[in-house]
């Protein structure tokens, strides 16, 4: 019931956004005009997409069109936002696969192994020129970096979501799907890395992630977006500096399940046994989300020590959202053997030790790879 509403809603907001890219491109509005039929050469040129569904928003429906925060995630099938979105048709030949329904919370390492293995397993075929993944919000930075640490290709990878459900009056997910298939299909895009297309801008992966719980210009770089795509055309304007995909050395072919990383997020008076709880649970690493520079309260510096020393890596990272982590400033890293994690916040530092846990346990190499990455 809900899904043929979602489609009006959709379609509604879809037609115009197809006129202005048409006139935009002085071309006859896109509905009034014939679609090329499958099979045509016209068809044919265009690139070949799949989109990739998981859930959250961009798949949520919500009980009334006022309700732009209270709706369930993940309710909406594949087929249906691909039918609600019908000018994806005039950028590409797109097809979709339901991969899961989930809200992003719900995200395990076995799954994300499991996605990126089947992005990895699409882009080697020569019928498939880019991969779009629509996702919940919450922990779409962590997929996309994971995407760009581990999938081995040139090949455009967007993962895409949404802050209102499509239900919701101006919901943003509609734009936001037709913008990554845009940008899955352009050519500009090869090489770029994994990117994620919110609010019209083109973020890295590596570099972006969700500055707010509640409107749709909620994902940031402190480094600035790659680009925008405006009315069916991208515009980059930078590229990503870090490895990624193809000069990555990480590849999820030869990876099938991630070590256990912990967080430990930081703040005054702390909790010691926090830590020793996630050694007892099998972390192999722990994030310290640190204040500050990723600092350690004196009465703790011991504890890690004593963890390191036991054989689990400490990785300093900060619970402050910009900025980067400067080795031996705030602790003497070299003497106690711990790892910074640069400018990576806590969750994406967690992403790329565990990662790099499947390849190295040595210090030195993990503190070259959180340099590089
Ligand atoms: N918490 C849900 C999720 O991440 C909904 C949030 C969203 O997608 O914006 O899937």
């Amino acid at each position: 019931m809900f899904s043929c509403r979602i489609g009006a809603v959709l379609s509604l907001r879809g037609t115009t956004l197809a006129l202005a890219l048409a006139s935009a491109l002085g071309a006859t509005p896109l509905l009034a005009r014939e679609m090329p039929e499958a099979g045509t050469a016209a068809a044919v040129k265009k690139p070949n997409v799949v989109i990739l569904a998981t859930g959250g928003t961009i798949a949520g429906a919500g009980a009334d069109a006022a309700n732009s925060a209270t709706y369930t995630a993940a309710k909406v099938p594949v087929d249906k936002l691909i039918a609600a979105v019908p000018q994806m048709s005039t950028i590409a030949n797109v097809r979709g696969e339901q991969v899961f329904q989930i809200a992003s919370e719900s995200f395990t390492d076995a799954q994300l192994v499991q996605l990126a293995k089947r992005v990895s397993q699409l882009l080697k075929q020569d019928d498939v020129d880019g991969v779009v993944v629509t996702h919940g919000t919450d922990t779409l930075e962590e997929t996309s970096f994971f995407l760009d640490l581990v999938v081995k290709s040139d090949k455009p990878i967007v993962v895409v979501g949404s802050m209102r459900p499509s239900t919701a009056i101006s919901a943003d997910g509609a734009l936001n799907l037709l913008d990554a298939v845009t940008v899955a299909a352009s050519k500009e895009s090869v090489g770029k890395g994994v990117t994620v297309t919110m609010n019209d801008y083109i973020q890295s992966g590596r570099d972006v992630n969700k500055r707010t719980n509640v409107v749709p210009s909620a994902f940031y770089s402190q480094w600035g977006p790659l680009g925008m795509v405006v009315e069916g055309k991208t515009y980059f304007f930078r590229s990503l500096a870090k490895r990624h995909n193809m000069t990555s050395e990480f590849d999820i072919d030869q990876i099938d399940s991630l070590p256990l990383v912990g967080i430990v997020y930081g703040s005054g008076n702390m909790i010691p046994g926090v830590y020793d709880a996630e050694v007892q649970a099998g972390a192999k690493a722990i994030v310290n989300g640190g204040t500050g520079n990723g600092s350690v309260p004196g009465y703790l510096v011991e504890k890690l020590k004593d963890i390191r020393a036991k054989g689990t890596i400490v990785i300093r990272s900060s619970r402050v959202p910009d900025g980067f982590v400067l080795r031996n400033a705030e602790q003497p890293d070299d003497t106690y053997d711990w790892v910074v994690a640069h400018d990576l916040n806590p969750a994406k530092a967690k992403i790329l030790a565990a990662v790099a846990l499947t390849k190295t346990s040595d210090t030195k190499d993990l503190q070259r790879i959180f340099w590089e990455y």
